[in-house]
Order: structure tokens, then sequence, then C-alpha cells
């Protein structure tokens, strides 16, 4: 099932107003952990007729709405009449509520006074949410197969509500309790273009959803399905990945968690190989990543400084990143045999890349400008290099 989530209260829309709509977040997570994806969050003031308007499109797309705030005693708390108006439920007085708010406010040792009366007012049919930690109760309308639950907007009684009410009911409403399962496929050595090429047609299904998740150097396919069993979510999961793997698994380099340091690791051991890397003007930015994994440090010799301060002296100053990484590479090979050169060339609005493994090199040089991310980039688009130069031949499709 689907759910808008409607937070009502001038203070979240207002530009001297520090108010975050943290409720919706909560709110979000909550249903989630039932199965129920929220597709629509709307944030409206303390209007009637714009609450109204809010409520109507809300109802029209998914089958539940759930409001927070706006149920206070005074008159700009809307929604219960804004509720009351929108499904055609007149507000009905309850003695009992009533009863209820008096003796919380006896309890509090505080006055109540005459507008605290329409707190115990409901739209006709309510089911009431009651509101163990403050006075204004919430309710529930189920009208025409959809339901509105309103809570309060005080964060602390908004979640007492969701918890010992509003999820227990929508569980039952729902059916079985809902697993969600997500799993990761991770690809380096490939594009987003290049991946959606071959997996679109997946990212159209509902469930599992397929999604790409682009960083550096790296994309992450993210599978996820919506089932009442584990065993169901795992199933729909593997028929995806397994189609995913029999598109791309040659970029496929690890699940879940699993860093493309890690990978590059395992290749190092399973080729049995030391690599020597020489970086300059990225601020150690890739040694700074393998530093993550200590044991593929032990295989990665960072070049001398002084050897390299020497290959410097031979670098042409007007050369590319590129033709500068070729340079270092060729020169390091005269002591390494294995060797990457990762390249940024500040200001001058180039960077570079060149391995050499098993007596093959291959350079890339990237024009993506300097900005302050540009080590970042370069050092992720190097290891993706790296790691595939490793388990493949060629530069795969970067
Ligand atoms: P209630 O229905 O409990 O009376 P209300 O909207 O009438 O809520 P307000 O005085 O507007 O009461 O808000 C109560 C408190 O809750 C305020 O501190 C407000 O900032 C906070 N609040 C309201 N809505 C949200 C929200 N969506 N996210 C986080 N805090 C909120
Ligand atoms: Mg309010």
């Amino acid at each position: 099932m689907h759910a808008e989530i409607v937070s009502i209260g001038e203070e979240l829309l207002s530009s001297d107003s520090d108010t975050l709509d943290t409720n919706s977040v909560y709110i979000t997570k909550q249903l989630g952990a039932i199965g129920v994806r929220v597709l629509y969050k709307t944030t409206v003031g303390d209007d009637e007729k714009r609450i109204i308007e809010v409520l109507k499109l809300a109802l029209s797309r998914t089958q539940i709405v759930v409001t927070t705030g706006g149920l206070g005693p005074t008159v700009d708390d809307m929604t219960r009449q804004g509720v009351a108006e929108t499904t055609g439920r007149p507000l009905q007085f309850h003695q009992e509520l009533l009863d209820d708010i008096a003796a919380k406010f006896a309890r509090f040792g505080a006055r109540m006074s005459d507008n605290n009366r329409i707190q115990a007012m409901l739209p006709e049919g309510a089911i009431t949410i009651n509101n163990p930690t403050g006075t204004a109760p919430g309710f529930i309308v189920e009208h025409q197969k959809r339901i509105i639950l309103s809570l309060p907007g005080v964060p602390r009684e908004m979640k007492a509500m969701m918890e010992q009410t509003v999820i227990p009911y929508l569980r039952q409403k729902v059916g079985t309790p809902a697993v969600i399962k997500t799993r990761v496929i991770r690809l380096a050595g490939i594009g987003e273009s290049l991946i959606d090429e071959q997996i679109g047609h997946l990212e159209k299904l509902t469930n599992p959803t397929v999604g790409l998740n682009a960083h550096t150097g790296q994309v992450d396919v993210r599978i996820t399905a919506r089932t009442a069993t584990e065993e169901e979510a795992a199933a729909l999961i593997q028929k995806v990945e397994e189609e995913v793997r029999a598109k791309l698994g040659a970029y496929i380099y690890g699940v879940d968690r699993e860093p493309l340091e890690a990978a590059f690791n395992r290749a190092l051991k399973d080729a049995g190989m030391r690599i020597a890397l020489i970086e300059i003007g990225t601020q150690g930015m890739l040694s700074r990543r393998l530093e993550s994994q200590p044991e593929a440090l032990a295989q990665i010799d960072v070049l001398d400084e002084a050897l390299v301060a020497q290959f410097r002296l031979e670098i042409d100053p007007q050369a590319d990143s590129r033709a500068t990484a070729e340079r270092l590479v060729s020169l390091a090979l005269s002591h390494t045999r294995h060797v990457a050169a990762v390249v940024l060339i500040a200001g001058e609005n180039s960077m570079a890349v060149c391995v050499s493994v098993n007596g093959e090199t291959r350079s890339r040089g990237y024009g993506y400008g300097t900005s302050t991310t540009a080590p970042d980039m370069i050092a992720g688009w190097g290891l993706s290099i790296l790691w595939w130069m490793l388990t493949h031949k060629g530069m795969g499709k970067l």
C-alpha cells in the first residue's frame, strides 16, 4: 500500500521559523518498516481551504493519508474541520473524550478552557487515537476504501500515537508483516549510461524495484523487494540479480557494503602481485582510500618521494596530465614491475590515470576541471581502472 504524508502548520512554511518537518521523516520510517511506501509528502499552512485541497489530492492518489499537526484547541488549528469537510463527515461531539481531556487537565493541575471542547470533536464515524502524552486525541477516518489518520504536531505525542495505535492498526490493514529486503550489486569499470543500456528494462519493474546509484568510478545497482516473507523477497531479488550478473557480470566487484578498495585488495592477492603507486596533485587521496584496507597497503609501494622528485625533474612542464602520467609510469617501470600513476595538474583543467600491469600499459585523461572534488574523482577513477586492469585485460568501458 502507498501513503501520502500531509504536514500541517504555518510554522513549517514561514520564512521566520526554524521548525523542520521532522515528523514526516519519522512517519516515513515507521510506515516503511511495515511495508507501506510513502509516495508523496505535502506541507500546507493552517488554512482550511488549502488543507481541504491537499487532502482531496492526497486521497485521489494514495490509499493511506497521514496528517500531522493542526489538532490543537486554537482557531488556527484546522485539521479536524479539514478532514470533516473533505470526507463529508460532520464533526460530532464526544462527551467521553471531553471527560478524558478534563481528567488530564485535572491531573496536570491546569484549568481547562472552553476552546478545549473542540478537541473532543471528531468527524462522524471516526476511530479515536488515544494520546497518552498529551491532551488532543487523534483520529482515523475510513472513507471510500481510503484511510486518513490524523496526528498532532508535537513530535513526542505524534511518536507515541504512531507506535501504540497507528502502526498496529495499519499492520492489520496491510496484512501479514511485510518485509523489505535490499541487495546492492556493485560495479566498476563501466559507466552508468552503459549499465542503463543493458538493464534499463529492469529499472521499470515495480517489485522488486531496481535503481542505479553512480559514484566516481563505480556504480551501485540497488534491488529492493517488498513482500510478506523473507523467502519471497529473497526469491524476487535473486531472479533480478541473476539477470544483472548475466548481462554485466564482468564489471561486478562486490555486493552490499563491500568497498572497491577491498575488491582491489583481493585482486592483488589473487595475482600475488605488488604494485607501486605514484600520486601527484591529489593530496594522497587514493593512498588514503587504500589505507582503509591495511592488508592492501602491504602490497602497495607508494614510491619513494625522492625518486618521484627525481622523476619530476624529467617531466615536461608543458605536457598535459595524461602525458605526465605516462612518463611517470615509464620512468617507474625501470624500478618496479607493476605501477600506477594518478596525476591531477591543478589549475590546468586536466587529470589522468596511467596503469601498467603485466606489461600492459593503459592511460586515460579527464578534462573535468579542477574543482575541490577533482582529487576525489581522480582517485575513484584510478581505483576503478586499477581493479579492472588487475582482474581483466584492457581498459574496460571507462
Ligand atoms: P497539535 O495537533 O499537537 O496541537 P499543533 O500543530 O496544533 O499540534 P503546534 O503548536 O502547531 O501544534 O505545534 C506543536 C509543536 O510541534 C511545535 O513546537 C511545532 O514546531 C512542532 N511541530 C509541528 N509540526 C511539526 C512537524 N511536522 N515536524 C516537527 N515538529 C512539528
Ligand atoms: Mg500547528
